[in-house]
């Protein structure tokens, strides 16, 4: 790694926490139909508005201990969370795929998997608005930088993402929003049909280790619906970066 890769790196880690907390807006505010531009965000508890350097990501949290300066009111740790993620999987995008398309593609979906994330644990939903967005900024990369895998891959995995989910929704009667189902779509114009389906089921197995692991300890109570949305989240990132390793050791093993 040369000196000035290492220096993107730490650009796109800084930039990926500083756009992190802007998808934490996005996230909490679209679904419920605020602007996402103003006002500035405020204390839910006492309503104090945020001065610039309390809005500085990952620092003011920890200059702040997590509190709000004025009402000592817990800030969620989700925000922070948000932000660290979005800037390691940025600094990381680049690390594995250097100067590609690929890296620009992993951008896009980090960002819409940290939009997706805030609003599904938040509210239970995945705005339409933001798939809409997210499928045009895809479709407009794949025809600008054509990544190494054929341009039908995409297409079959947006097909093959949106028919399974949709099965599954219709079969568990309600067990998988329609939002899951839109976003395995787009999700699928990303991972290509293969990646698609391992995504499916890296969601599936976290969701039932994590989810069952919860149970156990008593942290969810059995029957309140659990956003799925997360586990969606780590299954498709999984998927890119180690997608192709996991198909291979599969193959290997039936083959
Ligand atoms: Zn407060």
């Amino acid at each position: 790694m040369t000196e000035v890769e290492r220096l993107v790196m730490l650009y796109l880690f800084l930039v990926g926490c500083i756009v992190g907390s802007f998808y934490n807006v996005v996230g909490l505010r679209l679904p419920v139909g605020e602007s996402i531009v103003k006002p500035r965000s405020q204390c839910p508890v006492c309503g104090h508005r945020l001065s610039a350097w309390e809005l500085v990501p990952l620092l003011s949290y920890m200059c702040l201990r997590g509190r709000c300066r004025v009402c000592r009111a817990v800030i969620s740790p989700l925000y922070p969370a948000v932000e660290l993620g979005t800037g390691l999987l940025f600094a990381l995008s680049f690390y594995v795929y250097r100067w590609t398309g690929d890296t620009l593609l992993l951008l896009v979906l980090v960002s819409l998997l940290a939009i997706i994330f805030v609003s599904d644990v938040r509210y239970m939903l995945i705005p339409d608005r933001v798939l809409l967005f997210f499928t045009a900024l895809i479709l407009l990369l794949r025809l600008c930088f054509l990544p190494s895998e054929p341009w039908w891959d995409a297409f079959l995995g947006a097909i093959a993402g949106f028919a399974l989910l949709y099965i599954i929704a219709i079969v568990s009667r309600g067990g998988m929003g329609g939002g899951d189902v839109k976003l395995f779509g787009v999700l699928g114009l990303i991972l290509g049909w293969q990646h698609t389906l391992l995504a499916f089921f890296l969601s599936c197995l976290s969701g039932a280790l994590l989810g069952g692991a919860a149970l156990v300890i008593g942290k969810v109570e059995r029957r309140k619906p659990v956003p799925f949305g997360p586990f969606i989240v780590l299954g498709a990132i999984t998927a890119y970066f180690f997608g192709e390793s996991l198909v291979e050791w599969y193959m290997r093993r039936i083959g």
